[in-house]
């Protein structure tokens, strides 16, 4: 039996991840500290002969018996609140923790796959983002401390590859949705829905002509499983093209859960890219891999999830 360690089990993507791999026959592992993922996500698995949990900090030495023969590095803050709120626990996890888990790829003769994003690309100049744009970041900008830990991430697991002969792969995430985000994390989904839910106005930062571009987890999940699988040393962008303004994402969602709240400005972050799309002719070409799912059916399977969830959580402040 093939045997996977996820650092990040507990969060948003990984408890996904651990999920699918479950479905697909492996011994998981998971692995993290909790600091920003919740052990509701993966407490459904806990029963299984073939799932064990680790609760333990990928920037201290990591250590797993027995062989191993993937691992996927989720574990890091990704939402810019948490990030911004834990800077240093975010460098060290990107760069620190990358290392760690590198260092047991190597031990373990294991291939690994790192979470890398699309805030590599910054504030973009080139749009749509293609894998061969270097970026435009601030380095010394409050977001910088994510930024620059992936940008960190990616060199590191490159020079693993080229120095050690290690098997790695690189996922370039561009924004992803759907069920077990957290509710205050602060990205634009659980805090618009949120918000109509509260029977709140919705924030939208800046005049709202931003961009993103909206991937579903299954969607996300399934693009990461093939670039696994396949043989491509090279990041990969893994997204969703679908672009829109976050001024006619805050009306969709207006729509979506028939809240009569409205929307009211505030100020833009710092650094807040002001374009965001994937270029995702690569992941087409090498892991014949497209999004399936549009908007309207994730982010309805997204409100259904957010509108189960006990009342208390939805008025719990963490920030
Ligand atoms: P998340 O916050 O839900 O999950 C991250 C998990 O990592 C949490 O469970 C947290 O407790 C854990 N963690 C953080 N630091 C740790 C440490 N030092 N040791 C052990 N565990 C630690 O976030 P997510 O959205 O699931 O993101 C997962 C990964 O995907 C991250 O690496 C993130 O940078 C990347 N990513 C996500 C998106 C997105 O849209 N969701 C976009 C780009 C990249
Ligand atoms: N945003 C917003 N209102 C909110 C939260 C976010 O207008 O309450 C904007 C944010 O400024 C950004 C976009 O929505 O332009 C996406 O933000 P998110 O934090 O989800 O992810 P990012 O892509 O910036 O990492």
């Amino acid at each position: 039996m093939k045997r996977i360690l996820i650092t990040g089990a507990a969060g948003f993507i990984g408890s996904h991840l651990c999920d699918r791999f479950i479905k697909e026959g492996y011994h998981v592992i998971g692995m993290d500290n909790l600091i920003t993922g919740d052990i509701r996500n993966i407490e459904h698995l806990f029963h299984l002969e073939h799932f064990d949990f680790y609760h333990h900090d990928v920037t201290k030495f990591v250590h797993v018996p027995d062989k191993l023969d993937y691992i996927l590095h989720f574990a890091s803050p990704a939402s810019p609140i948490d990030y911004l709120k834990i800077p240093i626990q975010t460098l060290k996890v990107g760069s620190l923790g990358t290392h760690n888990l590198l260092g047991l790829a190597k031990e373990k003769n294991a291939r690994i796959l790192i979470a890398s994003t699309s805030e590599v690309y910054g504030d973009p100049l080139v749009h749509p983002q293609s894998e061969e744009y270097y970026g435009n970041v601030n380095t010394i900008g409050p977001r910088g401390v994510y930024d620059e830990a992936k940008r960190f991430q990616e060199s590191i697991t490159m020079a693993y590859h080229r120095f050690h002969g290690l098997e790695t792969r690189i996922v370039r995430i561009f924004n992803t949705y759907g069920p077990r985000m957290r509710l205050n994390d602060g990205r634009v989904i659980p805090a618009f829905i949120g918000q109509a839910l509260r029977g709140e106005d919705l924030t939208v930062f800046g005049d709202g002509t931003q961009t993103r571009s909206f991937c579903y987890i299954t969607d996300q999940v399934e693009g990461i499983f093939r670039l696994l699988m396949s043989d491509y040393v090279d990041p990969v962008n893994i997204g969703n093209p679908h672009e829109i303004t976050i001024g006619d994402f805050a009306e969709e969602i207006i729509k979506l859960t028939g809240t009569s709240q409205k929307v009211i400005y505030k100020e833009l972050p710092v650094d807040d890219p002001l374009k965001r799309k994937p270029d995702i002719s690569k992941a087409k070409e090498i892991l014949n891999w497209e999004p399936k799912v549009d908007r309207a059916e994730g982010m309805k399977k997204t409100y259904d999830y957010f509108k189960s969830l006990p009342e208390k959580e939805l008025f719990k402040k963490e920030h």
